[in-house]
């Protein structure tokens, strides 16, 4: 969600820090902006729009100087408008500021600051930190006091970069990410690694309450309480770099296609580290799961899936958990599913189930993340980097790895390892179908609502199938247990409904084929998703036999296929679908 970035260094920065920008793009904004100093003076250009068109328009790369930030900036105080864009200037125009977060108390501290005479330019809660600093620098005339005094009067989630009088580039975070890069002879500051991987493959990762200060002579690190730290340089893997369209002409198609790989690399998890997360679960007396959208899904997967190894496990939404969190304690366990290992829902239950005495486990998808370096032990999906703002190959790579996680704890030797060429050869055979799929689409474009309907399994799977098409294509999609219908649900069907069916010939089969029944009669459009062919389809998509708690893994591709083919018929941009973020950092 919103991107910063930060540079100081030989290279010219504009280009630099617009360059980082377009690889953040994944995260979701609506405006853009950059700051450098050249002799001494600072410059701004920012407004709203794409990077690209931003840029050409505003010509932002042709900014002078080697010190600079620029940040992707996602509305939350303040309307969508060019004056709210990032940078933020303090009132003598020596000090810019990028924001990403929300500041809390930005009214109060606003209110104080027009008292001491601050003109604000903005209605973002941002400004007031460019405002803050040069408060602070007035006084102090030190600019690491400054960053101090600043970050201890912020209340709420930041990471900000700032450019400082001149030649100094300064960070902070706490609850939101920023990450060093240390190149040959410069220096970035950037929400993601993706930032500045094209330069440099050594990162620091900033823990909460960390403040760094770059300036000619050095780079220093300090805590919100004024202690001097120190910080290790971690070397981050090229490959995660790895990420451009290929031939595909976007995103989220290649990332559905490559699930062919992602599935099965889940699996491969050192076996020590896999064991000793298994066991933290088989000796819980009590287990949380956790996530949030699609990694939410997961959970309610992993529930069904434990509780065929007998584990009983209660899962929670993370945005619903400081309400429903009182039975955890220290006999407790919280697993958090997160594809990013940011999201600000899970971040926070995870804090609270810590609070609680519990002990956290997580899957995810960013070693690096908060989340995994909160956790008492995490295990990595490995699907490489998602960009696609609708999860699909991190989703299948979750409850993969879940799948073997219930498998070791059941103690059972036929599981999904001795699946994994069927279920690779499955995967590849279903995304096969894709330009059948993209005629179903083509079928269904102009319907107003899409209800996707599964049993046992197959339920959580509608969930998500209904949360890829209202992502992609904004068709208003409600997945739901194929049971449930009759309960309320039927009164909405009639013969302008489209229904998917995830009906795979299993124990849930017959059942949902009564319910199929009642939908046709009552007009409705069937789209089958199932390996055995049957008329009561109006459209059949086929998908191989494979054994039966194998078929999520399939059976949700088709639709992640569907949504990305009625998004294109809708004209949408599927990568990145209005108003979201991939990386949810703000609660
Ligand atoms: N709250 C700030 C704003 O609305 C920053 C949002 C962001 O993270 O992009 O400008």
């Amino acid at each position: 969600m919103c991107s910063i970035i930060g540079y100081k260094g030989s290279d010219h920065a504009s280009s630099v820090l617009i360059e980082g920008l377009k690889k953040m793009e994944y995260r979701g904004y609506d405006s853009v902006g950059i700051a450098t100093i050249k002799s001494g003076k600072l410059l701004t250009r920012k407004g709203v729009g794409k990077v690209a068109e931003v840029n050409k328009s505003l010509r932002l790369d042709e900014l002078p100087g080697k010190l600079g930030i620029g940040h992707t900036r996602w509305a939350t105080h303040g309307g969508i408008v060019d004056h709210n864009a990032h940078p933020h200037l303090a009132c003598n125009s020596t000090i810019a500021v990028v924001h990403n977060g929300i500041i809390e108390n930005y009214d109060e501290l606003k209110e104080e600051l027009n008292r001491s005479g601050h003109k604000f330019k903005s209605e973002t809660d941002s400004e007031v930190i460019a405002h803050l600093l040069e408060e602070y620098f007035e006084i102090t005339r030190d600019i690491r006091l400054s960053m101090i005094f600043t970050c201890k009067r912020l209340v709420g989630s930041f990471a900000f970069v700032a450019v400082f009088n001149s030649s100094t580039l300064c960070g902070a975070r706490y609850d939101e990410p920023l990450i060093v890069g240390v190149g040959n002879d410069d220096y970035f500051l950037s929400s993601d690694i993706l930032g500045f991987l094209n330069h440099t493959d050594k990162a620091i990762f900033l823990d909460n309450r960390d403040i760094v200060v770059i300036n000619d002579s050095d780079i220093s690190f300090f805590n919100f309480d004024g202690d001097k730290i120190s910080r290790k340089i971690t070397q981050v893997a090229w490959e995660l770099g790895d990420a451009d369209k290929g031939k595909y002409s976007h995103y989220t198609l290649k990332e559905i296609h490559e699930q062919q790989q992602t599935i099965v690399k889940s699996l491969e998890q050192d076996k020590k580290n896999l064991e000793n997360f298994c066991n933290v679960i088989a000796e819980a007396k009590n287990i949380f799961i956790t996530g949030s959208g699609t990694s939410y899904h997961s959970a309610l997967l992993a529930k069904q899936i434990l509780s065929k190894s007998k584990i009983h496990v209660e899962t929670i939404m993370s945005s619903e958990f400081q309400y429903s969190s009182d039975m955890l304690d220290e006999n407790s366990v919280l697993l958090a599913i997160s594809q990013s290992g940011e999201t600000a829902d899970v971040m926070e239950s995870v804090k609270a189930a810590k609070d609680m005495g519990a002990k956290v486990l997580s899957i995810v998808n960013i070693p690096t993340s908060s989340l995994a370096r909160l956790s008492d032990s995490y295990l990595e999906v490995n699907c490489g980097p998602e960009i696609g703002v609708a999860a699909t190959k991190s989703f299948t790579s979750q409850i993969a790895l879940l799948y073997y996680v219930a498998d070791i704890i059941g103690r059972k030797s036929n599981g999904i390892i001795d699946s994994k060429e069927i279920l690779t050869k499955s995967v590849s055979e279903v995304l096969e179908l894709d330009s059948q799929i993209e005629r179903v689409a083509n079928q269904i474009k102009d319907s107003k609502d899409v209800y996707i309907l599964g049993r046992s399994f197959h339920y959580p799977v509608s969930l998500e199938g209904a949360l890829k098409i209202k992502e992609l294509s904004y068709i208003h999609a409600e997945g739901m247990a194929a049971g449930e219908l009759k309960h309320g649900p039927l009164a909405l069907i009639d013969n302008n409904s489209i229904v998917i069916v995830i009906h795979p010939n299993d124990s849930t089969y017959s059942d949902t084929l009564s319910n199929i029944h009642t939908i046709k009669s009552r007009g409705a459009k069937i789209v089958g998703i199932s390996n055995k062919r049957n008329d009561v389809y109006d459209y059949q998509i086929i998908i191989p036999t494979i054994s039966e708690f194998l078929y999520p893994l399939i059976e949700v591709i088709p639709l992640q296929l569907l949504a990305y083919y009625l998004s294109i018929c809708n004209n949408a941009n599927p990568d990145y679908p209005r108003n979201l973020a991939k990386s949810v950092t703000v609660k």
